[in-house]
């Protein structure tokens, strides 16, 4: 029986950020004015180890959970990650996917894919290295995440899905080119809409553009038909290219609020669970990991978190929610 929480969501998905650090300085993520030199980020021994990772996750399992996604901060930052993916990749039935900028794919593709990562997604905002490096912020070049791209392709990392940020007024005019390159390419490109997450990235309602914006930019040159999600609560809704020659995916957290399906939750760096992504607080495991707590005492608090899970903040956004002490996304992987 999976675990419901009050609006019956089973607990499906489980993201684990394993580093709340990051060579990249996103603008919509994690802006330099704020995460500059002086950024306090946590101390080695507030992370949890890989082994305290790995029993949550198995205890995660135990109740359902049947997707694990690594994410960060930046994933391939955290020193010897393929050790981890391949602990993880002993839990049965489990897809291990991963969310990274690609920087560091071209040194560790192939060991990830040794160590049992079944997929990944690559973060790429424009094609223009102009925008791209006004994006993230530390002059970082296209050419090189798509090298990253390639090395997990020829490591078998397939199918590969890039993940394209739209903020208004600063890559919208990369879409189009986006769309085109991936399609030629085969892998499958998703349009996120710029959220109001965190405190740091100044977010405003116009910086958005919405879902239905993009796939009627896309429409006028490239025609699109609705394609039915693989399952249910599966956040991207799929469009499908009319001459047969693959897919886009819309994630439309903003305009089309999708918290009714919501079966994830997010395990921060230090322990701390969250169930949504726009969460003010987190529930600390950290201090049952290591006070000596029985697999039926942490069990027990998996249970008690979930069951009184009545998170819907995207269905319920307004003026005065956008101020609210959310925590950042590099925080919590997105
Ligand atoms: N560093 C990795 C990366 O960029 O792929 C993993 C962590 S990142 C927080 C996970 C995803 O969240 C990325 O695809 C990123 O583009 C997305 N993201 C970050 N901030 C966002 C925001 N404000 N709105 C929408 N998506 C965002
Ligand atoms: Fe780093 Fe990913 Fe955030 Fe960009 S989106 S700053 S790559 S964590
Ligand atoms: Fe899930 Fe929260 Fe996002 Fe709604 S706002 S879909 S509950 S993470």
């Amino acid at each position: 029986m999976p675990l419901l929480d009050t609006l019956n969501r089973p607990l499906r998905d489980l993201r684990i950020s394993v580093t709340d650090r990051c060579n990249f300085r996103c603008v919509y993520c994690m802006p330099k004015e704020i995460f500059g030199p002086e950024y306090q980020f946590l101390p080695r021994d507030k992370v949890l180890t890989f082994e305290e990772i790995t029993r949550l996750a198995r205890l995660f399992a135990s109740v359902g959970v049947k997707k694990i996604r690594l994410t960060g901060g930046e994933p391939l930052v955290r020193k010897d990650l393929p050790e981890l993916v391949a602990m993880l990749s002993h839990i049965p039935d489990m897809e291990l996917t991963m969310t990274t900028n690609g920087s560091l794919l071209p040194r560790f593709a192939s060991q990830l894919k040794k160590a049992g990562l079944k997929r990944l997604t690559v973060s790429l905002d424009s094609l223009d290295n102009e925008i791209f490096k006004a994006m993230n912020d530390v002059d970082f070049p296209v050419e090189k995440v798509l090298e990253g791209m390639d090395a997990a392709k020829a490591a078998g990392l397939e199918p590969i899905k890039v993940n394209m940020v739209v903020k208004r007024g600063v890559n919208e005019q990369s879409i189009l080119p986006m769309a085109r390159f991936f399609r030629e390419k085969g892998f499958i490109l998703r349009f996120i809409e710029y959220m109001d997450v965190g405190q740091t990235n100044g977010w405003r309602t116009n910086d958005v553009v919405s879902a239905k914006e993009i796939i009627s930019m896309l429409n006028t040159e490239m025609p699109l038909e609705p394609a039915d999600p693989n399952y249910r609560g599966e956040v991207a809704e799929r469009w499908r290219y009319k001459d047969g020659s693959g897919e886009v995916g819309v994630i439309a957290s903003v305009t089309q609020a999708f918290c009714r399906d919501c079966n994830r939750s997010r395990l921060s760096a230090e322990g701390q669970l969250y169930t949504c992504l726009f969460a003010v607080k987190g529930h600390d495991f950290r201090d049952l990991l290591r006070n000596g707590a029985s697999d039926a005492d942490i069990l027990q608090k998996i249970e008690t978190v979930w069951g009184k899970r009545a998170d819907r903040y995207s269905e319920i956004r307004s003026e005065n929610t956008i101020p609210l002490p959310k925590v950042e996304m590099s925080h919590i992987g997105g």
